[in-house]
């Protein structure tokens, strides 16, 4: 299909079930190493995300992921509204031109990725949501570059956000609540690079479904 306003109006009801699905199971991962909010304030966010989407429907790409990133912000809070909320905001920029080509999707993605970085100033490596972005963001771009199609940039997104959160799981947290238990920090994964690559997965979806 087409990535336009349809798409990420989908993609955003597919993430709010898919959250809403895995919601004890980020609550569950957070606890571990956290607080255990991240699956409830996700929750929360996304469900009001399609609320205000289902009341007044949006003209583009831009528009929708404008109203995610005020939405979030305002009521996801904990550290991941204001970096979620930062990377739908700088993605919504980087996607002026509609319907979203493959390097629209990198750029949105890398966008993104800047957003988070730019917020919570985590590098690779540090045990957070920058480990699912940061793949996703490389392997959109390659594959872009390489002249995949706009769904196969997204394939190669979501499959790297995926490895990226799997590959938290024996990092040491240096970031984030997580890093005050330094070395028990260690064989858990990190719930934001969990929840990122559903939020990418859910991405993909909707373009295969629309
Ligand atoms: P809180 O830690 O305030 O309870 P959440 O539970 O909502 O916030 O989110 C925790 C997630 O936020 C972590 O799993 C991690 O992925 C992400 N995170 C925390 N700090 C940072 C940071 N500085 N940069 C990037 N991501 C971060
Ligand atoms: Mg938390």
């Amino acid at each position: 299909m087409t990535l336009d306003v349809a798409w990420a109006t989908r993609w955003m009801l597919l993430t709010r079930e898919a959250v809403a699905a895995n919601r004890e199971y980020l609550i569950d991962l957070d606890r571990q190493i956290g607080d255990g909010d991240h699956g409830e304030n996700l929750d929360r966010g996304f469900s009001q995300v399609v609320s205000v989407l289902e009341e007044r429907p949006c003209g583009s790409v831009q528009d929708v992921l404008k109203v995610v990133a005020k939405t979030l912000m305002s009521t996801v809070g904990g550290a991941a509204g204001p970096l979620y909320g930062t990377a739908f905001l700088r993605a919504a920029k980087a996607c002026a031109l509609e319907p979203v080509n493959a390097e629209g999707v990198a750029a949105l993605i890398l966008a993104a990725l800047e957003g988070i970085q730019a917020r919570g100033k985590a590098e690779r490596g540090e045990k957070t949501m920058v480990d699912a972005w940061g793949p996703a963001s490389d392997a959109a771009a390659k594959a872009a570059s390489e002249g995949a199609d706009e769904i196969a940039v997204l394939e190669a997104a979501a499959a790297a956000a995926a490895e990226g959160a799997a590959a938290t799981e024996p990092m040491k947290a240096t970031k984030g609540r997580a890093s005050y238990l330094g070395e028990r920090s260690i064989g858990h994964l990190d719930p934001g690079a969990m929840s990122s690559s559903i939020i990418l997965a859910k991405a993909l979806e909707a373009a295969k479904k629309a």
